[in-house]
């Protein structure tokens, strides 16, 4: 089966008896256990179908084994650093994202040390992963910067040393790219972005092959209860039914964008993994199947004045919205990094990130035009 038609028809399979094309949202937080011959309903902290039917479509995507979904990309992150022992290093990215950041600094009480690597640096890969790394944590592209990692290379490095590799994949989405194809071992999503893709629920996701890693998340998950509830698992399946339109559109609407921040002389550098400018533009053309709608610039004027003169976008955090939305990392996203610490990352005060929805490009591009 093609992927999209197993975001529309997968997981969403008729309740025997009745036909329908839209399965009931499963509400029971406990099943009656004569009922069922071979006892898979036990508790909705452990399962739900509701919830079962989004993670089988999840799992298809990526020609998984299994998918797991969680109350926030955050739980699902979580739930992924349980692999770690005490004495382990985690190597990550080094522009991860800001939630990421701070989960990463309740490890070292629990005697786990975490290395920050710019890891689209293949030289810095080349010496960072090795004998007693613990997992490797890629964010690809970064916020708000856009750097690319190349998954597959980070990958080969990894697995003769038996070393797990993740990929926070939530900005490109299963539409755009396929960590687990590339080599890597899981995907993490927070479906909060492109898989909801409407800004109205929370959630998170893990995508992978492994069984023994499946034993372990889904008994942390259990253990932990930080499970997604029957409506918010509807409404990420129903969301997730147009992602490929979505990101189709806002993929289309977002070069239109870049061509006319290009051409203002009111901005400055433009990050984009689009761009052949863009320092991993081959790697993202090789890795990627499309260059995604998020996207970075420097605004040569007040940034705040920018903020205040748009209609069209929203001034808000998050991303992979149907709704365009504009933030300054400085000031929102970025805000708790300490300002050395981003401006050593490369974060200025007057970068702009654009997350482009599915409006007519034409009032998106006149209202960025007459805001700028
Ligand atoms: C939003 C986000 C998260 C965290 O997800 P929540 O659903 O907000 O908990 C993690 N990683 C990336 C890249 C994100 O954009």
């Amino acid at each position: 089966m093609e992927f999209d038609t197993k975001l529309v028809q997968l997981g969403q399979e008729p309740t025997p008896g009745t036909g329908d094309v839209v399965p009931p949202i499963h509400l029971a937080s406990t099943f009656e256990q004569r009922a069922q011959d071979d006892l898979r309903y036990f508790y909705g902290r452990g399962e739900n179908p509701t919830r079962e039917g989004l993670e089988r479509c999840l799992a298809s995507l990526e020609d998984a084994a299994h998918a797991l979904a969680f109350s926030s990309g955050q739980a699902a992150g979580a739930t992924a650093l349980s692999l770690l022992r005490p004495g382990d290093v985690l190597v990550s990215s080094d522009d991860v994202y800001g939630g990421t950041f701070a989960l990463f600094s309740t490890l070292e009480r629990y005697g786990i040390t975490v290395e920050y690597h710019d890891l689209s640096d293949p030289d810095v890969v080349r010496s960072a992963v090795r004998e007693g790394v613990g997992l490797v944590w890629i964010e690809t592209p970064t916020n708000p910067l856009l750097k690319v990692t190349d998954i597959a290379a980070v990958s080969r490095l990894a697995r003769p040393l038996g070393i797990p590799v993740l990929v926070d994949n939530t900005f490109a989405s299963p539409a755009l790219q396929q960590p687990l194809a590339l080599g890597a071992d899981i995907s993490l999503y927070s479906t909060t972005k492109f898989i909801s893709g409407h800004s109205d629920v929370i959630g998170g996701a893990l995508v992978y092959q492994r069984d023994d890693f499946h034993q372990a998340f889904f008994s942390y998950r259990t253990a932990a209860g930080n499970v997604p509830g029957a409506f918010d698992c509807f409404l990420l399946h129903r969301g997730l039914k147009t992602l490929s339109l979505r990101v189709e559109r806002q993929n289309a609407n977002t070069a239109r964008i870049v061509e006319l921040l290009q051409a203002s002389p009111r901005v400055g550098r433009v990050h984009y993994p689009g761009l052949s400018d863009h320092p991993q533009h081959e790697v993202a053309k090789a890795q990627m199947s499309g260059f995604g709608s998020i996207v970075t610039f420097e605004y040569l004027g007040e940034v705040p004045d920018l903020l205040k003169k748009v209609e069209r976008f929203a001034v808000a955090v998050s991303l992979g919205s149907v709704r365009s939305l504009i933030e300054c990392p400085a000031l929102m996203t970025h805000r708790p990094i300490p300002a050395e610490t981003r401006l050593a990352l490369g974060i200025t005060d007057n970068m702009v990130r654009l997350a482009i929805g599915i409006e007519d490009p034409r009032d998106l591009l006149a209202d960025l035009e007459q805001a700028l």
